[in-house]
């Protein structure tokens, strides 16, 4: 490397420049010229790096849903008991956490989701294109739990203006006419009205059930084995220290050898491979995450695909020469 002629410093330069923006096979390249000593590594380069980039054909991955009666019937059975556990416990603080507009069905919601999709992760009711049950059952069973959330602010009693004798649909017409009131930033109060908090209601219940949903659907469809009956194997690869967005370029161009370029990278790249360890031949779900930047400057590079089971030595590869750098 350092061995360079003095004339062309700036050849040399130009020639890792360039293509580290368009074209990944230079970048490789990289590897193997240390071993080899320099003299004719400019035109032999060219065609090395043509085998050394292997192409895999890919594609993205789609998950496929599915699942017994049985299963869909479990998680029927108990997204309504895990709805009435959550209404229970959440009517006992309802007074305190419907003051904050709005936040009260994401947080409930997304609660809610996370412990159907665990269940129907556990149960391997799964959700995905082939199969909308488990949005089907989480949607409306989220729905209700927001009913019931309510129901709970009557029954359990932590409303405050309660009437004795006066039933919930009479409970909810009071609270209604009296109307809901969003606290402003400078002690300022707005009062939505009777049919203002109806749909103020109404769009509560849409965003619980929506989130509950858009959560237990992550947990529900990850990589299954229909042969075996079971959720693939999880391995995870990384966090590496690489540029995100070339690694992203190449993994989804189905060219894994190009994915990881030396050099130092305050970018940070994970890869999870997903397989069934009793069906070696079947194809690799693969994710890859690659983040640059922490907190509210953050940029994602994702993607999530399909690889043929050959190209597992091509990642594990990445995590012998990549894992020197890992952090
Ligand atoms: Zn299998």
């Amino acid at each position: 490397m350092g061995n360079t002629p003095p004339n062309k410093p700036d050849s040399e330069v130009y020639s890792f420049a360039d293509p580290s923006i368009e074209s990944k096979p230079m970048d490789i390249e990289a590897i193997p010229e240390e071993t080899k000593a320099g003299s004719e590594a400019g035109s032999e380069a060219g065609s090395e790096s043509d085998i050394g980039v292997t192409h895999f054909p890919v594609e993205p991955f789609i998950a496929k849903g599915g699942g017994t009666p049985g299963r869909f019937l479990g998680l029927l059975i108990g997204a309504l008991i895990i709805g009435a556990v959550l209404d229970y416990v959440f009517s006992l603080v309802s007074g305190f956490s419907m003051r904050f507009f709005l936040l009260f069905p994401i947080v409930f919601g997304s609660l809610y989701g996370w412990f159907v999709g665990k269940l129907g992760h556990a149960i391997r009711a799964r959700s995905g294109a082939g199969s909308t049950a488990v949005v089907a059952i989480v949607f409306m069973c989220g729905m209700l739990t927001y009913s019931g959330f309510q129901f709970g602010y009557y029954l359990i009693g932590t409303d405050p203006d309660l009437k004795p004798g006066e039933s919930f649909f009479e409970s909810l017409d009071r609270r209604a006419t009296k109307g809901y009131i969003i606290h402003g930033k400078r002690g300022s109060k707005t009062n939505l009205g009777y049919t203002g908090t109806w749909i103020y209601w109404m769009i509560e219940m849409m965003i619980t059930a929506g989130f509950a949903t858009y959560v237990a659907r992550s947990k529900t469809s990850g990589p299954y084995c229909e042969v075996c009956d079971r959720w693939n194997r999880k391995r995870y690869f990384g966090p590496f220290r690489f540029d995100a967005v070339v690694g992203h370029k190449a993994f989804v161009a189905g060219e894994p050898t190009a994915m990881f370029v030396p050099g130092a990278s305050d970018h940070k790249v994970k890869i999870t491979v997903y397989d069934c360890p009793t069906c070696p031949e079947d194809p690799l779900a693969i994710q890859y995450t690659g983040t640059i930047g922490s907190g509210k400057t953050m940029i994602t590079h994702a993607a999530f695909m399909v690889y043929p089971h050959e190209a597992l030595p091509a990642f594990e590869a990445i995590e012998m020469i990549a894992g020197q750098v890992k952090g």
